[in-house]
């Protein structure tokens, strides 16, 4: 069957004037749809697994609102106790009691965490660590690896060198190199180059942040030995070892990467599902490590709208629905059913791909070999993946919309959606 014509004249209309107002129309880059190209659709509601955009057209959605959606959009349980919440004011600037709710839910569920501090974005839990990691070792160094995005603090804005372990550069103007200059990149699931750095920077280094399933370079799962091997040489040489579960976090297990894959970091940043689609970040760890922060210990944090009363109500809401019984079955079942349905009707088509899921996380590459970090996922066919999205989109589907975005699933997807969305990957397939 011919694609649906896609009708996006209201779209269009917004996106062009929005041209005007905002840089590029967005308030975030990737919305833009610079990389697969093509008109960006403009939403004007969603609610359970689907987008609504502002000409009527219906999508199943694979964005979830870039992760925290994952009760589903609209919520009926989050909305009446944000409903509820709204009453008893938007925000307060001083202490509420649901502010100790949300952190116990968090301590309970995160094996690292003993204690927490909520912000309102994962740009603020991740840029907050960092500080808490060199205020905490006294130390300045920092690796990161390529392809792991931690939001926009200067330090972070840097990507690897090719292979070999360099002092970084800026990847954005207006990043002064002096910020970037302790940043040091290593190659993801290469434990040998982080061996290599350490040596060179001998008690220099004050930790190692990563994604502990990557899911800004597409989605990339760790080995198993580079999580451990990870934690041993933190340990070892004195330095931190930070999850950026900022993505992975409540979404891939109950208590995130780390209790998945058993593996227990100092300290741990959160975002997105822990917000249940209102702006909350978190960060948390150790109590002895913690304690550092202001006003328990010396280094300085703070936000005005911090534990807000809506955002730690829909957060605690997300996180009770989500601790149900068959939550992350759902997810997983679903998602891996989604995952295999489009892998096989590619390579029935003749397409070469590799991908997978873990839990409601999942994306694939058009590339005939197996993918372990950035450089190797960038050897992947871009232009494809820009026709697949624009054909999924007429089929009636949003997926992320870059090669170099993980794909989430809520719990309002069901099985149907899967087997809509499948069939719509067949017809697609064809025609690439
Ligand atoms: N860390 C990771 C792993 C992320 O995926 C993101 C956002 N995609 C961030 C940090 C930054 O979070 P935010 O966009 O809420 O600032």
């Amino acid at each position: 069957a011919a694609a649906p014509v896609l009708n996006t004249a209201e779209s269009e209309r917004i996106f062009a004037e929005a041209q005007d107002l905002l840089p590029g129309g967005v308030n975030s880059p990737v919305r833009a749809f610079k990389s697969v190209g093509g008109q960006p659709i403009v939403f004007d509601k969603v609610k359970g697994a689907y987008a609504f955009d502002a000409d009527g057209n219906k999508y199943v959605d694979y964005v979830g609102s870039w992760g925290p959606a994952i009760v589903g959009h609209a919520n009926d349980e989050v909305n009446d106790a944000l409903k509820a919440a709204i009453e008893k004011g938007s925000s307060f600037g001083a202490p509420c009691e649901l502010e100790n709710t949300m952190a116990k839910a968090v301590i309970e569920r995160v094996p690292s965490v003993e204690m927490v501090r909520f912000v309102s974005s994962g740009t603020e839990a991740c840029l907050s660590v960092l500080r808490l990691m060199r205020a905490y070792t006294g130390n300045e160094k920092i690796i990161k690896f390529s392809g792991c995005y931690h939001g926009h603090a200067d330090s972070f804005l840097v990507q690897a060198g090719s292979g070999v372990a360099t002092l970084g550069l800026p990847d954005s103007p207006g990043v002064p190199a002096s910020a970037t200059a302790t940043t040091l990149c290593a190659t993801y699931n290469d434990l040998d180059e982080v061996k290599a750095i350490f040596e060179a920077n001998k008690g220099e280094i004050a930790g190692v942040i990563l994604e502990p399933v990557v899911g800004n370079s597409g989605f990339i799962p760790p080995k198993k030995e580079f999580l451990e091997g990870l934690r041993e040489i933190t340990a070892k040489e004195g330095a931190l070892l930070c999850f950026d579960e900022v993505m992975t976090g409540f979404r891939i297990a109950k208590g995130c990467a780390q209790e998945y894959f058993g593996i227990t970091p100092d300290l741990t940043t959160m975002g997105k599902v822990i917000g249940g689609g209102l702006p909350v970040g978190a960060y948390g760890g150790k109590k002895e490590i913690m304690q550092t922060v202001a006003p328990a210990g010396p280094m300085y944090q703070a936000g005005t709208l911090s534990g807000n009363p809506l955002a730690m109500t829909a957060g605690i809401k997300t996180l009770e629905i989500l601790a149900r019984p068959g939550a992350y079955e759902h997810l997983e079942r679903i998602t891996n059913k989604l995952i295999n349905g489009i892998m096989d009707a590619a390579r029935e088509a003749g397409h070469e791909v590799t991908g997978s899921n873990i839990s409601g996380m999942f994306g694939f590459y058009f590339n005939a070999n197996p993918v372990n970090n950035f450089e190797e996922a960038a050897t992947s066919d871009a232009e494809k993946f820009g026709r697949w999205h624009r054909g999924m989109l007429e089929q009636g589907v949003y997926l992320a919309p870059s090669m170099y975005e993980a794909g989430f699933t809520s719990l309002a997807h069901t099985d149907e959606d899967i087997e809509f969305t499948i069939a719509a990957a067949k017809e697609v397939f064809k025609t690439l």
